[in-house]
């Protein structure tokens, strides 16, 4: 059956997207999910959102005929805005999950060939979301505030480029915030080079410490930046809700591809979600989150201070759900895992190999600390930091 597929088939499935889920068996210890903590879902909440959305009248059950998700849209037009990012409800689009919109942007953007910037490393799922479009990647290698702007500048003057793609806060999977500075640059650039920036903010209000920087959308004066959102790390992923903004020329034509491509978004998850933010305090649940999410932090970092090897080095993430591992130059991460795996270890990252577009990316491992508990997190570290020793005495 093979040859009868289409040539994106094979591009996204070599993209390693399976590499992100958890693992099945119980005595490993996985740091390569970046699923959300489940102890920590708003599960009665949701669970009464649910049943006052459908027993409303008329329940959410139909297709919709008008403007049925105006509610929640305006809802979400105002926590961006409080944010800083002044947002009409208008350019609001409910998307499934924030994953749909890398999709659907890609879909109406990136021609086979076209320039497409990434982040070097940058999110597994956006890479198999792009490569379904045939784009011509330029990586651009992160630096400790953000992405490194004088290669981009080069890439720009050198090469065609379409797109920007960028997570700026708790990049996912280095856990790094672009800079004030950086910010102001990446807009400048792209504004001089005429180049759309499609920013992927899902972490952005999972900060442990310090205050958050305006988003490339509050600072976009050009109408070129199209962000995404989410609920999934901040209710639940099992919804399936996100969002997207965008001016209005780009929104109108994402609309269409939306509808083209699933009709809507699920009416019955769509007034869930608004029954809970009319009836909850989403700030007070986020204070929840940060806090939990803040002690596995300070734990993982504990952890790889006492037992990584001292060649090792690691980000220290101010929010979000990962942190970066860099072993010198020459290591394998990816070799290293086939040792790790094994029972005396038994320990799970996601080496750098899958999370740049081409090859020769090794040294480096997304270790998330999300979903593992406080002990696992001392002794799967302390487990890594072994497999590691060994692996650079070689
Ligand atoms: N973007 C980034 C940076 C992510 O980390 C994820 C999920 N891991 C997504 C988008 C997709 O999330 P969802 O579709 O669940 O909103």
């Amino acid at each position: 059956m093979e040859e009868e597929f289409a040539s994106r088939v094979s591009l996204t499935s070599k993209s390693g997207l399976n590499a992100i889920y958890p693992s099945q068996d119980p005595e490993m210890i996985s740091f390569t999910g970046g699923f959300p903590d489940a102890s920590l879902f708003p599960k009665e909440e949701l669970a009464q959102s649910f049943q006052s959305a459908i027993t409303s009248k008329p329940a959410p059950l139909q297709y919709q005929v008008g403007d049925e998700s105006l509610a929640l849209r305006k809802k979400i037009a105002t926590l961006l805005t409080n944010d800083g990012t002044p947002t009409d409800s208008a350019f609001v689009m409910m998307t499934q999950g924030a994953q749909q919109g890398l999709d659907l942007v890609a879909k109406l953007l990136i021609n086979k060939g076209d320039g497409l910037v990434v982040e070097g490393p940058t999110y597994i799922g956006a890479l198999a979301a792009f490569d379904a479009y045939e784009p011509t990647y330029y990586s651009v290698g992160m630096q400790d505030d953000g992405m490194n702007l004088s290669d981009l500048k080069k890439i720009l003057i050198q090469k065609s480029v379409k797109m920007i793609y960028t997570i700026p806060d708790f990049q996912n999977p280095t856990g790094i915030v672009m800079s004030m500075e950086k910010r102001r640059q990446l807009i400048a650039l792209a504004n001089k080079y005429d180049v759309i920036i499609l920013e992927d903010a899902p972490y952005r209000w999972l900060r442990y410490e310090g205050r958050s920087l305006p988003s490339l959308k509050a600072l976009d004066t050009q109408s070129r930046v199209i962000q995404l959102g989410s609920f999934s790390k901040i209710l639940a992923p099992g919804l399936r809700l996100g969002w997207l903004t965008a001016g209005n020329d780009l929104y109108s034509r994402l609309q269409e591809l939306k509808a083209a491509s699933d009709l809507e978004t699920s009416n019955i998850m769509i007034q869930t979600v608004n029954a809970y933010l009319t009836d909850y305090s989403l700030d007070a649940h986020l204070r929840k989150l940060q806090q939990s999410y803040r002690v596995k932090r300070d734990a993982m970092m504990q952890a790889m201070q006492k037992y990584l090897p001292a060649q090792a080095s690691y980000s220290f993430p101010k929010g979000g759900f990962f942190t970066w591992v860099t072993m010198p130059d020459g290591f394998d991460f990816e070799k290293a895992q086939t040792r790790l795996l094994l029972p005396n270890f038994h320990v799970m990252v996601i080496p750098a190999t899958h999370l740049f577009p081409g090859d020769g990316h090794k040294n480096g491992a997304r270790v998330s600390f999300s979903t593992v508990s406080l002990s696992q997190i001392d002794s799967g570290i302390k487990r890594l930091g072994e497999g590691l020793s060994v692996g650079s005495q070689k």
